[in-house]
């Protein structure tokens, strides 16, 4: 796998006024990419510190990209710095001389002479044009690594890379010469550890793939590298491990790489053209707010009531209300209430409801912070399902509203629903 390391300068990143946005977009590009980021330093307009990061980069990557530090001043090294680095001379470009003077032309300025320094470039240096400042970047493939110095405006560096380093990089770094094949297999209803333990035997022989979890918002993402000899190889090895995770997990996987829980239940709903509508209550329309981040969700999203009060609940609809004084808000039959009336009321193939203890206040001994009942209710009847979770007022209202999905999801995958 290639390897970037990423050198952001400017003084204002060291004292807190910018945030270093730059290497954050940069690691999400070049990770997309298949290319692993394997450091980053943030150094001040100081010479030494950053030959320094430079240095480190060059050792370290195949690929170091710098942003900042290409303006006209005197505190504008990192062009410089970076070439005396790699050893290589600058000379004047006149396109580069022309452009510039260009700019300044069209603002009815003249040209001061220290700008001249922003057309100076290593003679096989391929210049990235700044639309939108006068800072040209650079793209330098030099002693088998390759040098990437771009300005530090987000606005000027976001097009530049997207537009020229990216496909340059996709030339020399890409698919064609990549060997490993990537895939991340998306879990749900599972914590870290036991996914670590149900896997272990996994863990311990990989078989020339590398793992890596992530535990994120109730999910967990497991991301697999495998390294062959070609890209057929490492995508055979790949599928060989992700078929053994599969039969250790089953139905706890929920999709692949960019799937999401209700990217995954939509489709369902869709292919077997069924509508869903919702009541929620601790949620606080949590759960139509995934369904309808959607756009298109209409064909299988009716809508949904949020029905926080218990007078929501009894006048739109429909409760008993003796139910909640017997069982209270949170309980099985209002959460049945609730999914069978919000189907009846939309005349939908699905009714979902979502009732709970979203905490910090209002846990009982007997209904703790966290007790959450989820009711799905059908032709084919009505299910509800007490659920406990643990964390704060926004987690607890998250693994709710994504618990719902999931139930859904398998429910939907089982045709139970
Ligand atoms: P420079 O190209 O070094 O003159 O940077 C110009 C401006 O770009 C700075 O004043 C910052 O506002 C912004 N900037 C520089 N580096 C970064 C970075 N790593 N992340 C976000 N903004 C940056
Ligand atoms: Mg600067």
């Amino acid at each position: 796998m290639y390897k970037a390391y990423l050198v952001s300068t400017g003084t204002e990143l060291l004292l807190g006024k910018t945030i270093d946005t730059n290497s954050v977009f940069l690691a999400e590009r070049l990770s997309n990419m298949g290319i692993k980021v394997v450091g980053k330093s943030i150094v001040g307009d100081n010479h030494e510190h950053i030959h320094n990061a430079i240095s480190l980069g060059i050792n370290s990557a195949d690929i170091i990209i710098t942003t900042g530090g290409l303006g006209p001043t005197r505190d504008d090294l990192t062009k410089e710095v970076a070439c005396e680095v790699l050893d290589c001379p600058m000379v004047e470009f006149e396109a580069e001389v022309n452009k510039l003077r260009e700019y300044f032309h069209k603002r009815n300025r003249n040209m001061p002479e220290i700008n001249l320094k922003q057309a100076m470039f290593p003679v096989d240096a391929k210049i990235i044009t700044n639309n939108n400042g006068t800072a040209p970047g650079m793209y330098l493939n030099k002693f088998g690594k390759t040098l990437i110095c771009l300005p530090g405006p987000p606005h000027e560096i976001m097009p530049m890379y997207i537009q020229e380093v990216e496909p340059l990089l996709q030339k020399d770094y890409g698919q064609n010469h990549r060997q490993s094949a990537v895939i991340t297999i998306n879990i749900f209803g599972l914590g870290e550890s036991q996914v670590e333990e149900m896997l272990a035997d996994i863990v311990e022989d990989p078989r020339g793939c590398s793992l890596a979890l992530i535990a994120k918002e109730g999910e967990i993402q497991l991301r697999l590298t495998a390294e062959g000899e070609s890209t057929a190889h490492s995508q055979s090895i790949l599928n060989e491990l992700v078929d053994r995770i599969k039969s250790v997990l089953g139905d706890k996987i929920y999709g692949y790489n960019e799937d999401t829980l209700p990217v995954v239940v939509a489709n369902l709903l869709l292919q077997q053209k069924l509508t869903l509508a919702a009541a929620e209550s601790c949620t606080g329309g949590l759960l139509a707010k995934m369904l309808t981040d959607m756009p298109g969700s209409s064909k299988y999203f009716w809508g949904g009531v949020v029905s926080y009060s218990n007078e929501a609940k009894t006048k739109i609809l429909g409760i008993n209300d003796k139910n909640i004084f017997q069982y209270g808000a949170v309980s099985e039959p209002v959460a049945r209430d609730m999914a069978v009336q919000i189907r009846k009321i939309a005349s939908s193939a699905i009714g979902v409801s979502i009732t709970g203890i979203a905490g910090p206040e209002g846990g009982s001994k007997t209904k703790p912070v966290g007790t959450v009942y989820i009711g799905i209710d059908s032709q084919q009847g009505t299910q509800v399902k007490q659920l406990h979770f643990v964390g704060n007022r926004e987690a607890i209202r998250t693994l709710s509203a994504k618990s719902a999905l999931d139930w859904l999801r398998r429910l939907l995958l089982k045709n139970e629903v």
